[in-house]
């Protein structure tokens, strides 16, 4: 049974319908479902929807090693193969659209899904599609992480889906995490090189339909506040709710590392599925990622692939 095929037949239907089954089940002291059945229907899971990487470092593998952390169920739909290593990535294999709606029509049928995590989306039609089913499956919360281009400079998203995503995807995102590249090209700016510039990103971001804003600054050249600074190595991220922007820092560590926007992301989206609020699970994210990321902790490296650090 497609939960989609009619509009009332959203995901939060489906949870709540879940939820009155097992109090019925209970009360009236039916055998016909096993205890692992109602164990499952009684879990809250989150979901990431992208992209797989074969080494480990970035997308789906890295995601659900982080919700695994958080002691979380991770369930994983794929938008997209990638032929990469340590390096760079080489070569994208996008999965037919329909193929992800299929896969994720397929867990909705069965999981309660607290919280969805988007990641590399690949195509134009991979966005669109999801844009429509998030139409019907009202998923609760949404954390959308805009990756458009690799690191090692190879395009994650085509110019087609940049659009699509910010005028029919963005309107669903509980919070999108941009980097300053991203944050630049979703609020039309040339240039995201500053704290003043994080925020005026942030405001144009908000005006695209996202609650919550999170433009990330470790890329930042200087930060000109000596509150932020110690010894000019601090990572600042601002999050914006469209009345306030609350600033997080943390130290910085000078490497490109290799998935730390799908880290950050997810762990965000773990927080969320755990009942945090936005701001305290983006302050739990940043502690949990600085942690893995940084040579100098004693979780260095857990659930990473250390080879990539
Ligand atoms: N590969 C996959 C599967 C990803 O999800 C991502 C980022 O989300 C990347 C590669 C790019 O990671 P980075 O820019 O850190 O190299």
């Amino acid at each position: 049974m497609g939960v989609f095929k009619s509009a009332d037949k959203s995901a939060d239907y489906n949870c709540l319908a879940s939820e009155v089954v097992c109090c019925a089940v209970f009360s009236m002291g039916f055998s016909v479902f096993s205890l692992a059945h109602l164990r499952l229907l009684m879990k809250k899971f989150v979901l990431t929807i992208a992209g797989a990487d074969p080494s480990g470092g970035a997308g789906i593998q890295r995601d659900l090693k982080t919700f695994e952390d958080f002691g979380l169920n991770g369930l994983s739909v794929i938008t997209a193969l990638t032929a990469q290593n340590q390096k760079r990535v080489k070569d994208v294999f996008p999965v037919p659209a329909r193929f992800v709606v299929k896969q994720i029509e397929t867990l909705v049928d069965e999981y309660c899904i607290e919280v969805v995590k988007l990641g590399i989306l690949a195509t134009g039609d991979i966005v669109l599609a999801l844009a429509r089913l998030f139409k019907k499956a009202k998923f609760k919360k949404i954390v959308i992480d805009p990756v458009f281009v690799s690191s090692s400079g190879y395009p994650l998203l085509d110019k087609k889906g940049i659009i699509l995503l910010k005028d029919q995807l963005l309107p669903f995102a509980t919070i999108v995490t941009p980097n300053l590249d991203e944050a630049a090209i979703l609020s039309s700016m040339k240039n995201v090189s500053s704290l003043e510039e994080m925020k005026e990103a942030a405001i144009k971001i908000k005006k695209l339909g996202p609650k919550f804003v999170l433009v990330k600054g470790g890329h930042l050249k200087t930060v000109n506040s000596e509150q932020l600074t110690v010894n000019g190595k601090k990572a600042v991220d601002i999050l914006y709710d469209g009345k306030r922007f609350k600033t997080f820092s943390a130290p910085r560590i000078n490497k490109d590392i290799h998935g730390t926007g799908c880290i950050l992301s997810s762990a965000i989206a773990a927080g969320m599925a755990k009942g945090m609020n936005v701001e305290n699970a983006v302050r739990e994210a940043k502690v949990y990622t600085t942690r893995i990321i940084n040579p100098h902790t004693k979780d260095f490296g857990v659930g990473v692939n250390r080879e990539t650090i």
